[in-house]
């Protein structure tokens, strides 16, 4: 990696030696590189409707995709939204976006109007892609704002571009865009380490890191290959599913199955039908898998790995769920959107599998370096030392889209990314999260940001001050759940408070429990004290 640390620190490698990272090709051209080789192999099949585009089909789609883009004006460097649920247009339009040198920010279809309008007005979105059930919830917005829509459905949406028809346009018809590797094209939101989500600008450069580092090299059996058949339940618009199942899966030339949302017995029926091989799973669907009555029903033998990543998961939970899997290996990993976004993975699948250790989320990517540091003094810890896990190497994010201030504040002069994260690296350079330094919660694998939520609700007239923090729940890992003062004279109750923030947001930012009390302990910067408030929590269940 070229930068000599200074003799106290400790840092952490992987276990695999480094590769050599293509440093010129745009993201598509690097997935597609064996092109000629893949042409004919299934690339990405349709859970819902069985249907099979090639890899020479899919890299056409893009093609033409790209092109219909330039049509309706979306030129390199500008942003457009893919708003959408997993499916074979949600790819096309993806890879469309490196073709043009544009860039995509995706979001999750389930959002409330002012949760698209949030994150499309911050990063300047002109175009959203998305389906015709959702355009009432942009269509005031994208008026106002100029923003074109275009829709996936068969059918025409009045006001709204087909998509059909941008995928018609003549691809040979649009000059090539010059690309850098530099280019952001990804813009996936997150909180990061404290506030309100921010837009993370992934570059081309950043994703092909990330990919060579979970599957590139000469060992064949690292990771998956191309006789893979991957499932892709996970939602595309959170990088874990975008990355580690779609961008590794075309690069070795794997099958992607795409499920548009989970559900547990079509899943089964699913991995049955296709012989999935490889499954992408986030914890809470792996209890939902445990508790099936019908686990047994079904042949899921064709499953060599479970790859678990997005959150922690329990030893018991593992043990439980691998029971119902013979012939497959778990490995956990573990990221972050603004690391690209793996940071560690499990090597269990490496030529030479190393012995997995419950718990643990694998070692530090190659390519990278990893410490671990004190967060109160910023001193590098030892092995078996918990502290502050933070990541080095390409593959981090460029920054934050307009916020340079919280980008100094995530990466450090030195190139630090400092995840807000607490582990520790044990012996066997084996990575283990303990527990978390920042605001974020994870609900079901996805994001909460404590300070959305109470923006939301110290602006409701009856509310003088609240807090947001985590509180454990076994379906959804954590939960948020909200310390509300009361304004004077108001008698609001836990009902009208809920109501509230349900109406505002997706299903999971939901408050599910509220607590009322007289003051919201602060720093005298005024900083919420949300390890009080945790304690607080921890103690009422203990009473
Ligand atoms: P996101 O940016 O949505 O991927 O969320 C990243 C955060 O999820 C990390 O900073 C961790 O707090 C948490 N996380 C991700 N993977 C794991 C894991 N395997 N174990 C524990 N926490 C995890």
């Amino acid at each position: 990696m070229g930068s000599i640390a200074p003799p106290e620190e400790t840092i952490f490698r992987s276990k695999l030696p480094d590769i050599e990272i293509s440093n010129d090709s745009p993201l598509h051209s690097y997935c597609f590189e064996r092109l000629a080789e893949f042409a004919n192999r299934p690339c990405v099949v349709d859970g819902v409707t069985g249907k099979v585009l090639t890899y020479a089909d899919v890299d056409a789609a893009a093609r033409r995709f790209a092109a219909g883009l330039h049509g309706v004006g979306i030129g390199r460097g500008d942003v457009f939204m893919i708003l959408l649920l997993n499916s074979p247009e949600f790819v096309v339009a993806f890879l469309a976006a490196s073709h043009r040198g544009a860039i995509a920010t995706t979001a999750n279809p389930a959002y409330t109007p002012g949760e698209i309008h949030k994150q499309a007005s911050g990063c300047g979105a002109r175009l959203i892609i998305t389906e015709s059930c959702h355009v009432e919830k942009i269509r005031e917005f994208s008026a106002e704002r100029g923003v074109t829509i275009v829709t996936v459905d068969d059918g025409p949406v009045e006001g709204c571009h087909r998509f059909a028809d941008l995928l018609a346009t003549d691809a040979g018809a649009v000059p090539a865009v010059e690309i850098d590797q530099d280019d952001v094209v990804a813009l996936p939101y997150s909180s990061g380490t404290t506030g309100l989500p921010k837009g993370v600008m992934l570059t081309h450069r950043n994703l092909i890191t990330s990919i060579a580092q979970q599957v590139d090299g000469s060992n064949p059996n690292l990771y998956f290959h191309k006789d893979d058949v991957l499932l892709c339940v996970l939602p595309l618009f959170h990088i874990y599913s975008l990355n580690s199942v779609l961008l590794c899966g075309l690069r070795v030339g794997a099958s992607v199955l795409i499920m548009r949302r989970f559900e547990v017995v079509p899943l089964m029926e699913l991995v049955q039908r296709y012989k999935v091989t490889i499954a992408p799973f986030v914890p809470p669907i792996v209890l939902k898998f445990v508790k099936s009555p019908l686990v047994g029903s079904y042949d899921l033998s064709s499953i060599r790995m479970v790859m678990s990543g997005a959150a922690p998961m329990g030893k018991e939970l593992e043990d439980k769920f691998m029971a119902n899997l013979p012939n497959a290996r778990l490995g956990q990993g573990y990221g972050m959107t603004e690391a690209g976004p793996v940071i560690s993975m499990c090597l269990a699948f490496a030529k030479e599998p190393c012995e997995v250790k419950s718990g643990a989320c694998g070692t530090v990517v190659r390519n990278a370096e990893m410490k671990v540091i004190d967060p109160d003094t910023g001193a590098s810890l030892g092995r078996n030392q918990h502290g502050e896990i933070c990541i080095r190497g390409a593959q981090i994010m460029k920054g934050y889209i307009n916020d340079p201030e919280a980008t100094n504040n995530t990466i450090d002069q030195e190139g630090w990314l400092h995840t807000g994260d607490i582990g520790y690296v044990d012996d066997d350079d084996e990575v283990f999260i303990v527990d978390r330094l920042k605001e974020l919660i994870k609900s079901k694998g996805f994001q909460v940001a404590p300070a959305e939520l109470e923006a939301l609700l110290i602006a409701h007239p009856s509310i003088a001050d609240a807090a947001v923090v985590p509180m454990k729940d076994e379906a959804a890992g954590e939960v948020p759940v909200a310390f509300v003062v009361r304004s004077n004279g108001s008698e609001i109750s836990e009902d009208e408070i809920k109501q509230h923030v349900s109406k505002q947001v997706v299903f999971y930012k939901r408050i599910n429990k509220v607590f009322f009390t007289e003051a919201i302990p602060k720093a005298p910067s005024g900083k919420i004290l949300r390890k009080d408030l945790r304690a607080k929590l921890a103690a009422r269940f203990l009473d």
